[in-house]
């Protein structure tokens, strides 16, 4: 990226070479949006404060000698830049969005008005409990419903994101372990497992043995059951996979897990495609994640904000973490410190400062509340529906490497399709972006080469998928027969064009430097 001498952002070929440049550097609606330091000028502000008096004598001769060089808005100028910014943004509500194993669903508003309701939005963590009753009634029923659909006895609600809640699954087993006496160190992780599984495994002190895949994308139960031993403490699954496939011998796995003394933690990344037709804790789950921003549509992206609760078995529920939520008579209380734990409850720890995201919370319930348990049935068959009818629709133009059968939410591609092409999975994404779709997630699962994964949720209506297959067939048809030209350097019509990934991670600028304030004023 350069700056032009009006201070504009310009990258190499940001414009379609056959397109004329506009006068103004911007293209149509698509605005160039500048830095707001470039835009701000010294001294302007958007409020009228008066005057103040200032003390030296108060400031120990420490008084600023020159401007602090923030930038000066008008409140018009910075309306528009926030809302240029977001319009250059993708995002559900501008479009489908097929980023497999993320659950890019609608958020409908309805969760957003109850969301906003000042009792649950305005609460403060350190309120006085009895204040905020009806916010924990809330918590509670959401627990309740958490509990129901996974079968399973007890959920610690305090984890921020899947991640998180992975972490806490793993600390609560340590916390069984310990308290069994056995130091047990490895963790078993499939090696079609989410980046999260083996790194959490780490954090939480574990060492990971990676298990293959088969041929047909499951996980390979047999090698499973021979890695089993004294030192194993827990195996980590998801399922669906991340193939999008059910893995067909999950209870025998999980028998084979409890047999050798070790816990079953499964990633419930993808509980979307089974909620209200599958109870985890019937096939054996001790521990799994429920990534409520994206099962029970709470909204995600750019990092957060998310929810992680985490459901725990029998054998797991006592050492769930701080604070625990419980009903006395009349009365919800917060449970915040070990010695005041009730029924035999001994928690290894906690989380967070505090007890999770009630925004999220309020969204997932009133998601939940109003589908009810038919219509979260509903929205996983719909969502498998959909993701069988892109998988149908597809697998005689674009790969599918366990295409036989059917799949759960995903659709799973990989990049056989484009051999002798000389086009990429990477091109195929960035070309998609030019036909207004964000690309799928690549090169994900890593046992597939070249993978493109394509979650379609129950958001979508057929018209919407039928669209989507049209473009997606047409660009695979052209690559194909060699006509490669919209792939190359793709995307043409984006604001910026194909950035380098590589040096924007290893040699990020997370600064920007002024070039000279004004002199100070002594
Ligand atoms: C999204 C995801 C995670 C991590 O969840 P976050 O909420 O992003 O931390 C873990 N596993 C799988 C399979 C996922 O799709």
């Amino acid at each position: 990226m350069t700056m032009n001498n009006q201070g504009r952002a310009t990258s190499a070929g940001s414009v379609n070479e056959n397109e004329m440049p506009t006068i103004s550097g911007d293209r149509g609606l698509q605005h160039e949006v500048s830095l707001i330091f470039e835009l701000g000028r010294l001294g302007m502000t958007g409020v009228d404060i008066p005057e103040v008096q200032m003390s030296d004598a108060r400031l120990g001769g420490l008084r600023r000698k020159g401007p602090v060089g923030l930038p000066g808005l008008s409140e018009p100028e910075v309306i528009r830049h926030y809302v240029r910014l977001s319009q250059l943004n993708y995002s559900i509500d501008a479009g489908l969005y097929p980023l497999g194993s993320c659950t890019m669903k609608h958020n409908p508003r309805l969760n957003e008005k109850m969301a906003r309701l000042p009792g649950f939005a305005d609460v403060h963590p350190l309120q006085p409990q009895q204040t905020v009753q009806g916010a924990f009634e809330a918590v509670s029923e959401l627990m309740k419903w958490l509990t129901t659909l996974t079968g399973m006895p007890a959920v610690a609600m305090s984890p921020k994101a899947g991640a998180h809640g992975e972490l806490c699954g793993l600390l609560t087993i340590r916390a069984a372990l310990e308290a069994r006496g056995e130091k047990r160190h490895k963790v078993l992780v499939p090696s079609s497992a989410h980046g999260t599984n083996p790194a959490t495994a780490a954090v939480a002190g574990f060492t990971v043995q990676e298990i293959p895949a088969t041929e047909d994308g499951h996980v390979d139960a047999d090698a499973m059951e021979a890695a089993l031993g004294p030192d194993v403490a827990a195996i980590m699954l998801t399922n669906p996979n991340t193939c999008g496939l059910f893995e067909p011998r999950i209870k025998e796995m999980a028998d084979a897990v409890h047999k050798a003394g070790a816990y079953f933690y499964c990633d419930g990344a993808n509980f979307n495609a089974i909620a209200g037709r599958v109870r985890p804790g019937d096939l054996g789950v001790d521990a799994m994640h429920i990534n409520l921003h994206k099962t029970f549509s709470t909204p995600h992206g750019g990092g957060g904000p998310g929810a992680g609760p985490v459901v725990l078995s029998e054998r797991l529920a006592a050492y769930a973490p701080l604070p625990l939520l419980v009903h006395d008579g009349n009365e919800f209380r917060m449970i915040e410190h070990a010695d005041e734990a009730t029924d035999g409850a001994k928690p290894f720890g906690r989380m967070c400062a505090f007890h999770g995201q009630m925004g999220m919370f309020s969204r997932a319930l009133t998601y939940m509340m109003s589908h009810g348990a038919d219509g979260i049935r509903q929205a996983s068959e719909d969502a498998v529906l959909s993701a069988n009818y892109i998988l149908a629709s597809l697998k005689d133009v674009m790969s599918a490497p366990f295409g036989e059968g059917p799949c759960m939410h995903e659709a799973l591609f990989d990049d056989s399709f484009l051999e002798g092409t000389g086009v990429t999975t990477l091109d195929f994404a960035k070309a998609m972006i030019d036909e207004g779709y964000h690309p799928m997630t690549m090169y994900f699962p890593l046992v597939v080469h070249g993978a493109m994964l394509i979650e379609p949720t129950e958001s979508e209506s057929k018209e919407s998928l039928d669209r989507f297959i049209h473009v997606l067939r047409t660009m695979a048809l052209e690559a194909k027969a060699g006509q490669t030209a919209r792939f190359d350097g793709a995307p043409r019509l984006a604001p910026r064009r194909r950035l380098d990934e590589t040096a924007a991670a290893r040699k990020p600028i997370l600064r920007w430097k002024p070039k000279a304030l004004p002199e100070a004023a002594e």
